[in-house]
């Protein structure tokens, strides 16, 4: 590793590598720091893999916005190098009269935000999903699913091709602001050591918050102290990947979007993610949560779901602004130069839909970054 960078990217996850490939396109010295042996094992490949459509959000959010501009950013890339994707669509169901009352709400607002959806009489919804029950339901068209270990093979191949220096086993454990840059401490296996960088971004997932920490910024006051969330999934076996034909979602539920029906691009069928808050980073399953999956709306709207279909299966760890029972938070991609922290970039709470927005929060921070440089 060279004693001066341009920029350093803490994380490669699909959000720095998507970050990695955009920057790099200008070339200058650029590295990604990753504590794990390879890129994605954290959020980044442990998701429902989804395209969202910009639904959920509040209208004008960071979260819309980038949602809405990497859904069409995704499948145009996706389209132009192979990356397998399938946009197969989303039903967003209600199962009894409360629900259909919140699926109104929805529908207007992701109409609001500039989504497509469109209503879908009774008639409809039994011809789109023959195994579905349903007071009411909405079609959402530009949802899809992607290969996500595909989609961040190809960033990572694609920001090494511009001269990107991965550099993996490697934990940044302190940032420090020095003259015309920071001072960045890594943990290798070869021991401690440090570098210059002049521009940071902090890409690091579950651990951003605590890396603005290590570059000063009072993470209470600035209001960046993440809360995980622990997202758990279960295979549905029994053939029954053949009797849905599309995503299946609920009407949102108190944290993120509920317990739906996840398929990845070879039509694999899973129930999930399944959140709960969680303190510690542990990926066990807590199958006495089952109960939690068997009341849940999906097994209400899909009856043709057995019970003993359920297999345990994933889990995945979520990076949260919003603590337990509060309301939207937003993504913070953020320059902190009014911290006194010119050229150190933050991205925190970037969870769902951060997949979809990768490729529109690179070009946003390639904007930053551009005024920094
Ligand atoms: C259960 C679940 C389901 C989801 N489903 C969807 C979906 O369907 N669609 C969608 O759009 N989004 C979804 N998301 C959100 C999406 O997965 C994340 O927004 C996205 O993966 C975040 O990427 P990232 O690069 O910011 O974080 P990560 O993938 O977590 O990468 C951060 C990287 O930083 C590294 N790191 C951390 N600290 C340090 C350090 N000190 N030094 C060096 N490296 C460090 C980590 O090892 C890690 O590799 C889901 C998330 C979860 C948890």
């Amino acid at each position: 590793m060279s004693n001066i960078a341009d920029i350093t990217i803490i994380g490669a996850g699909v959000v720095g590598l998507a970050i990695a490939s955009e920057v790099s396109r200008i070339g200058g010295d650029i590295y990604v720091l990753e504590k794990n042996e390879t890129y994605g094992q954290e959020q980044s490949s442990r998701n429902s893999e989804v395209i969202h459509a910009g639904i959920y959000y509040e209208r004008d959010s960071l979260k819309t916005r980038m949602c809405l501009a990497g859904n069409s950013l995704l499948y145009e890339l996706c389209g132009q190098k192979g990356i397998s994707y399938n946009k197969c669509g989303k039903i967003i169901v209600a199962t009894d009269q409360v629900e259909a009352e919140e699926l109104d709400k929805l529908f207007n607002k992701a109409k609001d935000n500039g989504a497509e959806v469109r209503m879908l009489s009774s008639q409809e919804i039994v011809r789109l999903e023959p195994n579905l029950v349903a007071t009411a339901a909405f079609f959402s068209p530009t949802t899809g699913i992607i290969d996500s270990y595909a989609l961040i093979t190809y960033l990572h191949g694609q920001a090494k091709m511009n001269g990107v220096q991965m550099v993996f086993n490697t934990t940044v454990t302190g940032l420090e602001k020095v003259s015309d840059g920071y001072s960045i401490t890594v943990q290798e296996p070869s021991g401690e050591s440090s570098f210059k960088s002049k521009v940071v971004i902090n890409c690091a997932g579950l651990y951003s918050d605590r890396v603005a920490e290590m570059a000063g910024i009072n993470i209470d006051e600035a209001n960046y102290r993440l809360n995980w969330c622990k997202g758990e999934y279960y295979s549905v076996g029994g053939g029954k990947n053949k009797l849905i034909n599309t995503l299946v979602y609920p009407v949102p539920m108190a944290i993120s979007v509920g317990v739906h029906v996840c398929f990845d691009v070879s039509w694999r069928l899973r129930l999930g993610p399944l959140f709960y808050y969680v303190d510690k980073e542990s990926y066990v399953i807590d199958d006495s949560r089952r109960k939690d999956f068997l009341e849940s709306s999906m097994m209400k709207a899909l009856p043709v779901i057995e019970p003993a279909e359920l297999e345990p299966e994933s889990s995945c760890i979520m990076a949260m602004l919003q603590g337990e029972g509060e309301g939207f938070r937003d993504f913070v991609v953020k320059h902190e130069y009014d911290r006194g922290l010119p050229g150190f970039i933050n991205l925190i709470g970037i969870e769902t839909p951060g997949l979809t927005s990768s490729l529109a929060i690179a070009k946003y921070v390639n904007q930053i970054v551009a005024e920094i440089l």
